[in-house]
């Protein structure tokens, strides 16, 4: 039996070189050793307001992104989220079997939430949580690939989950959460102690866009901030600026850690970032040119017939979960 696997990313902005490194690249990879399920989380993105306009351009954009990222839907069912009615109501179940506590303990909370108080807080930001614990339980999911800051929410699912198989029986599989080794957290480029957004406050300096012209990505990587020790070598603690341009590099081509380190000693930081540069451009380059390549008619037939395979089994799991509640 092949395992489950599955994955979602906000249509909030446009994807950058974090989401592909961090989880659909990771996603890619395993597409076809495993039973996946890919989808656009859109009611997570109104989980604090949106222009309903630009919502409906960036779920089309991710889903088209997804597509032009290598991910496959003769291998994959790719989704709509919203398009699956019963993610509201699983998020809705699992917001009952959630304490307080456990949500205000969320890093991504207390991170977003900063200096806004109880009145600016939008209680999506709170309890979105527990609405991607039931995106992953709908599908008996076993692996979930996602970037470092998303763990905490599939240790949340993980614990949710047998919460609710020890009050009202066995019903849910237990996710386990995929992290790779290399490119967990890339890195703003600007401030290497700041992961990479989708939004900066340095004029996006800092993030490469999946989309972003050619020329514009080079710059952004031949100006990343680096230390003064010119010596290309892999250390976060200190060199964090040039251990996030190895990690980058690593994770696009595969190559060792170790052997870029090799490669690189005793050459000059402007020969290592020329490199990144040339394999991020051509990653970007690979990816606009298969994004083109796609009509919106390919994406709507691709999606409708997404859903219709995934609500067949997220309609079983709802039974089955309504039913150990005793609201069947
Ligand atoms: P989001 O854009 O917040 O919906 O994230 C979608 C996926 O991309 C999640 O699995 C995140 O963990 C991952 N991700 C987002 N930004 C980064 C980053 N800078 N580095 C690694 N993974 C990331």
């Amino acid at each position: 039996m092949k395992k489950v696997m599955l994955t979602g990313v906000r249509p909030s902005g446009n994807l950058t070189l974090g989401n592909y490194l961090g989880a659909i690249k990771n996603f890619v990879d395993r597409q076809d050793k495993c039973k996946s399920y890919i989808f656009i989380a859109d009611l997570h993105a109104i989980t604090s307001p949106k222009d309903p306009k630009l919502l409906k351009e960036s779920v089309e954009n991710c889903i088209a992104m997804y597509l032009a990222c290598g991910v496959d839907p003769k291998k994959t069912i790719i989704f709509k989220q919203s398009d699956v009615l019963e993610h509201g109501t699983m998020g809705f179940i699992m917001t009952f079997q959630t304490k307080m506590g456990e949500l205000s303990r969320m890093t991504q909370f207390k991170h977003k939430s900063q200096g806004l108080g109880k009145e600016g807080v939008d209680t999506g930001l709170f309890v979105y949580p527990t609405l991607m614990v039931g995106d992953i339980l709908l599908y008996n999911t076993n692996i979930v690939p996602v970037g470092k800051d998303q763990q905490q929410h599939v240790e949340l699912t993980r614990d949710l989950a047998e919460r609710f198989n020890k009050r009202y029986g066995e019903t849910f599989v237990m996710p386990d959460v995929y992290i790779a080794p290399i490119g967990n957290k890339i890195l703003n480029l600007q401030n290497p102690l700041e992961k990479m957004n989708k939004s900066d406050s340095g004029d996006n300096r800092g993030t490469i866009f999946l989309m972003e012209d050619i020329n514009v990505a080079r710059k952004k990587i031949m100006s990343a901030v680096t230390d003064n020790l010119n010596c290309v070598r892999f250390d976060e603690e200190n060199q964090p600026g040039i251990s996030n341009l190895i990690s980058i590099l690593a994770k696009i081509t595969g190559e060792e850690i170790a052997s870029i380190e090799r490669r690189f000693s005793g050459k000059g930081y402007g020969e290592f970032k020329r490199e990144v540069a040339d394999r991020v451009c051509e990653l970007l380059s690979e990816i606009q040119t298969r994004y083109k390549g796609l009509s919106s008619e390919m994406l709507d037939a691709i999606t409708t017939d997404g859903a219709k395979r995934a609500r067949r089994v997220a309609r079983q799991t709802l039974a089955k979960t309504c039913k150990a509640l005793g609201l069947d």
